[in-house]
């Protein structure tokens, strides 16, 4: 068998192809660098017309930089947790009304900067509500950020205190999407500091962006608890604008652990009535 030299087709075509690995290196595109002799080996056996071509190839590219910006955007958002709402049990909750909560998912509310406001006892699924519609959020492109409102409060004061209070603040209104949970926090003594630095937050970011709230109190007690009336009047009117979720269902921690006693007594007194 004898070897002829390769065509000069072919060694322009080698040519050609080094000079694209090499715009696709300079470019930082590599996940398009990576594919590349995949995609042309199909673009060969299906005969891909060059647009098909460079689609095919591109496509690659813009997958991986939406996974790296999707990974991103739930680093920066800081969610305690996992919860969607796919995983919350509305049955469980006849508290909560389920097409409202549909409504909220479709993240409209984020159009017009509207507020949301979660306010129930304990275990009822406020934080799971709100992180969950954080990650609706983040899935559909926005930057969302969770924090509970002692952190914010503690991050404000440290910032006044170094210097940077505005680079705080503006932080804060950054996110298209800000969860301030466990608001209105019991203190055990009066903190007008953070009093001051939740206002400044919810206030600067009232009709621009969207902030979404839980408390455990409801607002008619948040003068006392922040121990300032007139603040707790005004936070009220600005949250009051939004959406209030007001959920007065049972416990769903406590359902958990009830469900768990009945098991148990069930185990071990067969036949009792419940
Ligand atoms: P809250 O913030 O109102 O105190 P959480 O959101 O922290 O309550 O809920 C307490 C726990 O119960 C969490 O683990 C949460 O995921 C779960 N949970 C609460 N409500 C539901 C629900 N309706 N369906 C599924 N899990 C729920
Ligand atoms: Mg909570």
């Amino acid at each position: 068998m004898t070897t002829s030299a390769p065509a000069p087709m072919e060694n322009s075509q080698a040519a050609s192809y080094q000079r694209l690995r090499h715009h696709l290196d300079l470019l930082k595109l590599s996940a398009a660098a990576e594919a590349l002799p995949g995609v042309q080996d199909t673009a060969q056996a299906e005969q891909l017309s060059a647009v098909a071509t460079l689609e095919k190839l591109l496509a690659v590219e813009v997958d991986a930089t939406q996974a790296r910006r999707f990974a991103g955007r739930l680093r920066f958002a800081c969610l305690p947790n996992s919860s969607t709402l796919a995983q919350f049990d509305f049955a469980a909750q006849p508290g909560v009304d389920e097409k409202l909560i549909r409504e909220l998912a479709s993240l409209r509310f984020l159009d017009d900067a509207g507020n949301v406001l979660f306010v129930g006892p304990p275990g009822t699924g406020k934080t799971m509500l709100a992180v969950a519609l954080a990650r609706a959020a983040i899935d559909a492109g926005h930057r969302a950020y969770f924090t509970t409102a002692a952190d914010l409060a503690k991050r404000c004061q440290r910032a006044a205190l170094e210097g940077r209070w505005a680079t705080t603040m503006r932080f804060y209104c950054g996110p298209r999407l800000l969860v301030i949970d466990e608001f209105a926090y019991a203190r055990s003594q009066p903190d007008p500091d953070a009093n001051a630095a939740l206002f400044e937050v919810i206030n600067r970011r009232y009709l621009k962006s969207s902030t979404i709230v839980t408390s455990q109190a409801g607002v008619a007690s948040w003068g006392d608890r922040l121990g300032d009336p007139m603040l707790a009047a005004l936070l009220d009117r600005l949250l009051h604008r939004g959406i209030v979720v007001a959920i007065d269902g049972p416990s769903y921690r406590m359902r958990a652990h009830q469900q768990r006693s009945d098991q148990l007594r069930r185990a071990l007194h067969p036949g009792a009535t419940p």
